[in-house]
Formats: structure tokens, C-alpha cells, sequence
């Protein structure tokens, strides 16, 4: 990595991880217009990425996109973020942080922007999944 690949890199992952107030604004939609029998975690939160352009179209970590490249599996989408960001924390951070969270009793996972508590951008924050649930913070 060069060095100006490295600068690069500071600033599109500054502006990825601390600055959405100043992005495009989440909408439960996508591009394609379809929606997945709402199963549209992903789907709806990697179309608002990729409107921001912080995530390219049809990525190469994702196996299951929609028509116009929106990555539509959460399980992918945690790959995405491990990808962008590395290792996540287990515990909450201070502010927001791309999330994913998993149901252990049927292993469902869910991704949204925000906090525990509070879903800045998704389809939802992570309550379905219950006290006994794999907490993933991404920033
Ligand atoms: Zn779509």
C-alpha cells in the first residue's frame, strides 16, 4: 500500500464511520424497488452505502445481491463490515457503529447503523434477538 492509497483510505474511512448526519438519508427502499418479504436488513442498509458511496455495487464479499447490486444477505454484509473495518468489538462503543447481531437459538442475523438501542439506519435495532444474542460493533 502506498502511500497515497493509504491517505485514501484515512479519508473514506473517516467519512464512512463518523460523518453519516452528512450523508444521504436512510430510506426502507433500494434501488431495485423489490422487497425481500421483509427480510431487508441488508438490502436496505447496503443500498443506503452504496447511494453514499461507501460501498461499491455487487461487492465482492457478498453471494446474493439484487438486481441493481445490493447485497441482500446480513450474514454477507458482516463480512463486508470485517472487511472495511477488521476485527469488531463485543462491547457497545461510545456513538454509532455498523452492527450485526445474531439470534443464537436459530442463528439469524440482523445489520443496521446505529446503537443497541436505537436504530439510526435499518430496518430495525437488534431487540428480536433477545438477551442471549452475539453482539458484532463495527467502526
Ligand atoms: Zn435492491
Amino acid at each position: 500500500m502506498n502511500s497515497l492509497t493509504i491517505a485514501l483510505f484515512l479519508v473514506v474511512g473517516v467519512s464512512i464511520g463518523l460523518q453519516p448526519s452528512d450523508a444521504v438519508g436512510y430510506t426502507n427502499s433500494c434501488s431495485c424497488g423489490h422487497s425481500y418479504d421483509g427480510n431487508n436488513c441488508a438490502h436496505y442498509l447496503t443500498n443506503w452505502m452504496i447511494k453514499n458511496g461507501w460501498l461499491s455495487t455487487s461487492p465482492g464479499k457478498s453471494t446474493a445481491n439484487c438486481r441493481t447490486g445490493r447485497p441482500i444477505r446480513a450474514k454477507d454484509v458482516r463480512k463486508i463490515f470485517r472487511d472495511k473495518y477488521g476485527a469488531p468489538t463485543r462491547y457497545e462503543p461510545a456513538g454509532n457503529s455498523f452492527i450485526y447481531v445474531e439470534r443464537k437459538r436459530d442463528g439469524k442475523g440482523h445489520v443496521y447503523y446505529g446503537t443497541k438501542r436505537t436504530c439510526v439506519a435499518g430496518t430495525g435495532n437488534g431487540a428480536f434477538a433477545g438477551r442471549d444474542a452475539v453482539w458484532e460493533f463495527y467502526q
